[in-house]
């Protein structure tokens, strides 16, 4: 019935009296990366627990591969892969004994255990601890066994909510790349707070404030979500001040130094043009021109509701 490998339509949900998701709707297409952001309580893991079938939604659908989740539940479970903030991952076991119960309970039966529960090792680098308990693991180490257990069904989408949460600088990196290996051949949803981690891992962008959908779109349109609103210039003769703030829709200068300025501008149409223009024809030797536009933070800030410094 529909292209996208998750469509979420209409969502609500509430807890007792307070609403934590409103009327969402995105889609989730194709292959890559989609980032869900949204400030502490905004409703991602609501969401999400929703999507992986292990919250019931007040109202409104979850599509997974096309299956109403609320229809056919197992059917649909069969497409989604799941690793929650906290890893579901069971101490007293080996890696082997959890990915096969883990295979298991995905319906996975005799031969085809075995080799899904090789795949899914070899592909998050965790063959050499096959017989491992898993309380015996580093951090990092439990968070690829609990990435493996999302995938080892072979799902079309997999959900990671903040999977790199609590692990050190070098794990962030590894788990990070291995999200993004996992997403050459499926999609991926990704929750994290780290905006560093979103422009890295992320190609689509869906942002959520106090349960309802503020941005949808890639990760360009995000980073470019806020127009430019300076300039930073400069010039070899600097003209004067007052040049400067001559020039249409310049609408304040800082002097940085004595050749370095900061332009704020209320329209960023054609400002590039016409300082290299002006430059040419007062001779002030532009030697550096770029435009600052609005950083992720300040993206994220604005879109959050709260207030964007400048
Ligand atoms: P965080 O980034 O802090 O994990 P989040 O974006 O994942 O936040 P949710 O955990 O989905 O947000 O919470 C959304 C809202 O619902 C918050 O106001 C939260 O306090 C509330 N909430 C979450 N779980 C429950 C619950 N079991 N009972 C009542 N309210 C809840």
């Amino acid at each position: 019935m529909s292209e996208a490998i998750v469509r979420v339509e209409n969502l609500y949900h509430r807890y007792t009296t307070q609403w934590a998701v409103q009327d969402l709707s995105f889609d989730v297409k194709g292959r890559g990366v989609l980032g869900l952001l949204g400030a502490n309580g905004a409703g991602k893991s609501t969401t999400m627990n929703i999507i992986c079938g292990v919250l019931n939604q007040t109202s409104g659908s979850i599509y997974i591969n096309g299956i109403d989740l609320r229809k056919d539940p197992i059917g649909a479970k069969q497409h989604i892969g799941f690793l929650p903030q906290k890893p579901p991952l069971n101490p007293d076991m080996t890696v082997d004994e959890y990915l096969t119960f883990c295979a298991n309970l995905r319906r996975m039966r005799g031969p085809a255990v075995k080799k899904a529960v090789q795949a899914a090792k070899e592909r998050c680098g965790i063959d050499h601890f096959s017989k491992r308990l898993l309380r015996n693991l580093s951090g990092g180490y439990q968070q690829r066994v609990g990435i493996a257990q999302a995938i080892v069904h072979g799902p079309e989408v997999v959900v990671f909510d903040e999977p790199t949460n609590g692990l050190d600088p070098i794990q962030i990196v590894e788990i990070r790349h291995l999200i993004k290996e996992i997403a050459v051949d499926r999609s991926v949803i990704l929750s994290t707070h780290i905006l560093p981690e979103v422009q890295l891992s992320c190609d689509d962008i869906v942002m959520i404030n106090q349960g309802k959908l503020v941005f949808s779109g890639t990760i360009e349109q995000f980073d470019n979500y806020i127009a430019p609103r300076s300039l930073l210039v400069v010039f070899n003769a600097a003209p004067g001040l007052d040049t400067l703030k001559a020039i249409p829709a310049v609408e304040s200068v800082d002097k940085l130094t004595e050749k370095r300025f900061r332009i704020f501008f209320s329209d960023p149409s054609g400002i590039v043009e016409r300082m290299v223009r002006l430059s040419v024809e007062g001779n002030w030797g532009i030697q550096e021109i770029a435009l600052e536009k609005g950083s992720l933070d300040e993206v994220f800030a604005y879109l959050s509701g709260k207030t964007v410094k400048s």
